[in-house]
């Protein structure tokens, strides 16, 4: 069957694929699938008034009564409707995605993101145009609903222990890339009584500051701010503010599996043990911390909805993704940037510089590699990658994972390029190179010099 939503929702650059048109549509089908009470909400940028109104009229149209939430964060929309025992919500949003781009995503009503087998009903309803008929009578109406942010906030902070980080007066350099962040994170660092300084913390949908994914490259300013005032934490969030990424007291940028590794063996720690789950791209580190504090990892494929699921199924203490995604079971089951903040500041109020905790996460190198490879190429592809390595372990979970002695390769089909992601974990850079190197020569072997 044809499909609509990717990993991330529908999504698109504004004016080709992600057309009004094409939003009043998503509206209808999901309006079609949800009935009731739908809340919307969209991040900041350009387009976010174009699509909101696209979207309310499809799920006007179709007989729902809409909560426009305005602008919010992702995980803001997601407690909205958790909390609020409505059918789902609507967020319009594309991430970190360069600002041209934006997207719809569909939230559960238990305020998780979709799961794949009901982004399947609504793809059905969609290319099969089989919308809810409505007549005039039944049109929905759209109520302005304000205040889905101070709830957000107060859930936030009664998770952690406000006055442990408000004695530690910690400062913070804030970075929210000019995105949704903006409206909920400057706040929450002040009533918990930080010292922050804020950076690209005003909306703006151009992304004026930098692109909106934290990556290295995109945290200059913000990682010479923390040296510079010599600050005890840098956090910078993403367009959404679903994910959170640090910069340590030092002045270093902190990769997403180590603060993941880092949370989960406080979160095991606090709990007596217990379940962390993850995916499989995520760093060995992980696991080793979780261990040490004395609990255990559970694996799963690679995407938040199916993190957050597997959680819920075992009862985990927490999960995340080593992408800054940390989700916070006893909060809620998404990610969520503005709860990691939070977290991780009562961390370093109680246990100490962020540098010091992160000197006993064992350290592996990462190797991350893309190879061209047709889509219709990538499952035969795949299994002759498992013949070639058919002496070592292999696990399938999600693509093919390779475990060699000393680090493991997994090679993963892109769900939305012609691309397979190679992701190798060694105990050194020499091994990581060595053993990406090897996998790079089996698959372009196996596909003939394409
Ligand atoms: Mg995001």
């Amino acid at each position: 069957m044809e499909r609509l939503f990717g990993t991330n929702g529908v999504r698109g650059v504004v004016n080709e694929y992600m057309s009004a048109q094409l939003a009043l549509d998503v509206g209808r089908a999901i309006g079609s699938y949800m009935g009731g009470k739908v809340a919307l909400a969209t991040d900041c940028r350009t387009s976010a008034d174009m699509l909101r109104a696209a979207v309310s009229a499809g799920l006007t149209s179709v007989g729902c009564e809409v909560l426009d939430l305005g602008m919010q964060p992702t995980p803001s929309l997601q407690y909205f409707v958790k909390i609020s025992g409505i059918s789902g919500g609507v967020m319009i949003t594309a991430s970190h995605n360069p600002p041209e781009f934006n997207g719809i995503k569909a939230v559960d009503s238990d305020g998780t993101e979709m799961p794949r087998e009901k982004e399947e009903e609504i793809e059905r309803i969609f290319f099969s145009r089989s919308f809810t008929g409505t007549d005039w009578r039944s049109v929905g109406s759209v109520r302005p609903t304000s205040g889905a942010d101070a709830y957000y906030s107060r859930a936030v902070l009664s998770q952690v222990d406000e006055g442990e980080i408000s004695n530690r007066k910690a400062s913070v350099v804030l970075d929210c890339a000019n995105g949704a962040g903006s409206l909920v994170s400057p706040g929450l660092l002040r009533r918990l009584g930080a010292r922050a300084i804020t950076l690209n913390c005003n909306p703006e949908g151009t992304f004026p500051g930098h692109p909106s994914e934290p990556t290295p490259d995109n945290l200059g300013d913000l990682i010479s701010l923390v040296r510079e005032r010599g600050a005890d934490l840098g956090v910078a969030q993403d367009g959404d503010a679903d994910r959170a990424i640090f910069v340590d007291d030092k002045g270093r940028y902190v990769y997403g599996d180590r603060s993941l590794a880092v949370v989960a063996a406080v979160m095991v720690a606090e709990n007596g043990g217990g379940v962390v789950v993850t995916p499989v791209s995520t760093s060995q580190c992980v696991e080793d911390a979780v261990v040490a504090a004395g609990g255990e990892v559970i694996y799963t494929r690679v995407g938040a909805p199916i993190v957050a699921r597997k959680m819920m199924e075992v009862g985990a203490v927490f999960g995340g993704e080593e992408n800054g995604g940390l989700i916070f079971p006893g909060h809620q089951f998404c990610r969520d940037a503005a709860m990691s903040m939070a977290k991780m500041l009562e961390i370093i109020s109680i246990e100490g510089p962020l540098s010091s905790l992160l000197a006993k996460v064992p350290s592996y190198c990462l190797d991350k590699r893309k190879l061209h490879c047709p889509d219709d190429r990538k499952e035969e592809v795949l299994r002759a990658v498992c013949e070639a390595f058919a002496s070592e372990r292999v696990d399938r979970t999600d693509g093919v994972k390779v475990f060699f002695e000393g680090g493991w390769t997994l090679i993963r089909p892109s769900g939305t390029e012609p691309i397979f992601r190679v992701y190798t974990e060694g105990r050194d850079e020499g091994t990581a190179k060595r053993l990406a190197d090897e996998c790079e020569r089996t698959v372009r072997e196996i596909m003939g010099g394409d």
